[in-house]
């Protein structure tokens, strides 16, 4: 049994699902038949939302995915409903007032979304080892300290496709980091028309958010960008 991705130290026995579970539930519901895609495997029919097909390979331990992330998985939940149910509907050029949405601690817990996208593509890289730089060890020290990963970027965005739960595939690219690692990764989270581009990379790009931002942050438009 290989070790927990995260704490190194217990043994990693259940799946991190691969979206959130309140999401596929939000766009899906939760009683009809469940579909999952993503570039290899396009629209398959699933028997529940604990089907296996949904959860990550990575290994994780019990205290890790349970305990040391579910305010991380939390804080998603929350910014995810607040966004997908803010009437009007989200459009491109909103801006999100963080506090709005997080009216404690709003800080603290916008690092926590940080925090479960970090998780999530951490899970992603360690389940196709993918080898990057900086290394997978700065996902999980990252989780474990509780602080921001600085080449890991947010931009949340609408999308003209809906009606979809799932990710895109990872694209990777190598720009600065020696031949045979990734220092560019590039994964779309998508919830209807909520997307997320969840980006691992030295370079800011306009509509960005990082927790050193202000806890503020611009609806880009990611029509497309699940194709990338
Ligand atoms: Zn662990």
């Amino acid at each position: 049994m290989a070790l927990c991705w995260i704490c190194k130290t217990e043994e990693g026995t259940t799946g991190e699902h691969l979206t959130k579970r309140s999401d596929i539930k939000a766009v899906l519901g939760g009683t009809g038949p469940l579909h999952l895609h993503n570039r290899q495997r396009r629209n398959i029919k699933l028997q529940s939302l604990n089907a296996r097909k949904l959860k990550s390979t990575a290994p994780m331990c019990n205290t890790c995915n349970s305990w040391r992330t579910q305010l991380h998985d939390y804080a998603w939940e929350t910014l995810s409903d607040a966004l997908r149910l803010r009437r009007p509907g989200l459009k491109h050029g909103d801006i999100v007032r963080a506090d709005r949405i997080f009216p404690y601690d709003t800080a603290k817990q916008m690092l926590n979304v940080h925090l479960f996208f970090v998780k999530w593509l951490g899970c992603q890289i360690v389940e196709s080892n993918i080898p990057i730089n900086p290394p997978i060890d700065t996902f999980s020290k990252a989780i474990m300290n509780g602080t921001p990963h600085q080449n890991i970027w947010l931009a949340f965005g609408v999308s003209g496709r809906d009606g979809w739960v799932g990710s895109s595939d990872v694209g990777a690219a190598t720009f600065a980091s020696t031949p045979g690692t990734y220092d560019y990764l590039c994964r779309i989270y998508e919830v209807g028309r909520l997307h997320v581009r969840v980006r691992f990379s030295g370079v800011k790009l306009k509509d960005d958010w990082h927790p050193r931002d202000r806890n503020r942050f611009i609806i880009a438009d990611l029509t497309g960008e699940h194709k990338n």
